[in-house]
């Protein structure tokens, strides 16, 4: 036989299989990420699958249970909450600054930002320069943590409090 046809009948093999397993899968809201359960898996519990359309499995985005979640959400599925600005669940697949691969970092986990990761080309710098430009955003959105009260004749009751007033060491890239 052709070697093609055993490769493509392969292929169309495991394309059937992908297909049954994504109609029989149960899909479930948990934290950030859509669990994903298939009937009679071994690895049942093992498929939670992120905003960014990635499975936690070591299938990634090629895994069936990525497109279970798209059929769920298409018949009206109820969505998993968006993390908040600069919260990472999980690290992300491509680094936010450059679009080169990232990868998890463990030491820079952290309870405000999640998932520690870093850049394949531009190491942890760009993890710190991702997270200030999140932070820069928000800033930009709402610098006040507490707005200042007027009086009613125009006198500064209270200056207010700025949000870079109160910025912390954590929040600062280290160099
Ligand atoms: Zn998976
Ligand atoms: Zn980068």
């Amino acid at each position: 036989m052709h070697k093609g046809n055993v490769l493509d009948s392969q292929k169309s093999l495991k394309e059937a299989s992908l297909q049954i397993l994504r109609q029989d899968a149960r899909v479930t809201v948990s934290g950030y990420f859509y669990a994903v359960d298939f009937d009679d898996s071994v690895d049942s519990g093992q498929h939670r699958v992120g905003k960014d359309r990635r499975c936690t499995c070591p299938l990634g985005t090629a895994c069936p249970a990525v497109l279970a979640v798209a059929d769920y959400l298409k018949e009206g599925g109820k969505r998993a909450p968006d993390p908040p600005p600069g919260y990472f669940p999980v690290a992300p697949a491509v680094c936010p600054v450059c679009g080169a691969e990232a990868y998890y970092d463990s030491r820079l986990n952290s309870k405000r930002r999640g998932a520690g990761w870093a850049c394949t080309k531009g190491g942890v710098s760009h993890y710190w320069q991702a997270h200030g430009k999140v932070l820069q955003e928000l800033f930009a959105k709402n610098p006040w943590v507490f707005p200042p009260v007027i009086g009613p004749d125009g006198k500064v009751l209270y200056p207010g409090l700025r949000r870079d007033e109160v910025i912390t060491k954590d929040d600062l890239p280290r160099e």
